[in-house]
């Protein structure tokens, strides 16, 4: 059941500011959204210090956008959204919208887009998942779940997020314990959005 509405510019009183918060690619989503519906956000919310614009629109903090609480805020980000969603609802904020329409029911130009972006576009129907998950109080569910299922690797990249470069004895996973511990997973969660099977390099190791 979806306890959430999107955004769509029929509902929108024009006299109220527009904040996108996230300044990501479901920002550019977002931005590119409103403007094939005429319109434009007033501010980006985003916590990195160094953005003072995204898109070439002002980019506000996170406290700041408590002080705009008859304004409307669109989450665009599928990570923590019902907790971004419930925090504002706590602080009284009244107009709190997702992307469903500005995803599904908006002509984006694909073209316009860069290349992350894009690929979530193709993608848009894990945010739409995440929004109609049901956050009832006995509900599990989850966004997102990346397996690494080998911590090995031979490019050892500089900057690899994994580490990889940094693993004096890397393992394979055994496939039997995954397959275990996933079912296990299973029997307990009523959702998972997406699942993201990540290494090292996991092609050596996907038989
Ligand atoms: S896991 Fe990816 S980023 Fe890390 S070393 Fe291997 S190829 Fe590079």
């Amino acid at each position: 059941m979806k306890t959430t509405t999107g955004f769509c510019p029929e509902k929108y009183d024009k006299g109220e500011k527009i904040i996108i918060y996230g300044a990501s690619s479901y920002g550019e989503l977002a931005f590119w959204g409103l403007k094939q519906n005429g319109l434009s956000p007033d501010y980006f919310r985003d916590r990195a210090v160094i953005k003072d614009k995204y898109m070439g629109i002002p980019v506000i903090r996170p406290r700041e956008v408590e002080k705009f609480k008859d304004d409307y805020i669109i989450i665009a980000s599928a990570d923590y959204f019902h907790e971004i969603k419930n925090h504002f609802e706590k602080k009284g904020m009244q107009h709190i919208y997702d992307l469903e329409y500005l995803l599904l029911d908006t002509e984006i130009e694909i073209d316009k887009l860069t290349k992350r972006a894009r690929d979530i576009f193709m993608n848009k129907s894990n945010y739409i998942d995440v929004i109609y998950q049901n956050q009832g109080i006995n509900n599990i569910n989850f966004t997102r779940i990346q397996y690494v299922v080998s911590e090995r690797c031979s490019l050892r990249c500089r900057d690899c997020t994994h580490l990889m470069q940094f693993y004096q004895h890397p393992q394979n996973i055994n496939l039997d314990s995954y397959k275990d511990s996933f079912d296990k997973l299973l029997s307990v969660t009523d959702s998972i959005s997406e699942m993201r099977i990540l290494g090292g390099d996991s092609h050596p190791h996907s038989t």
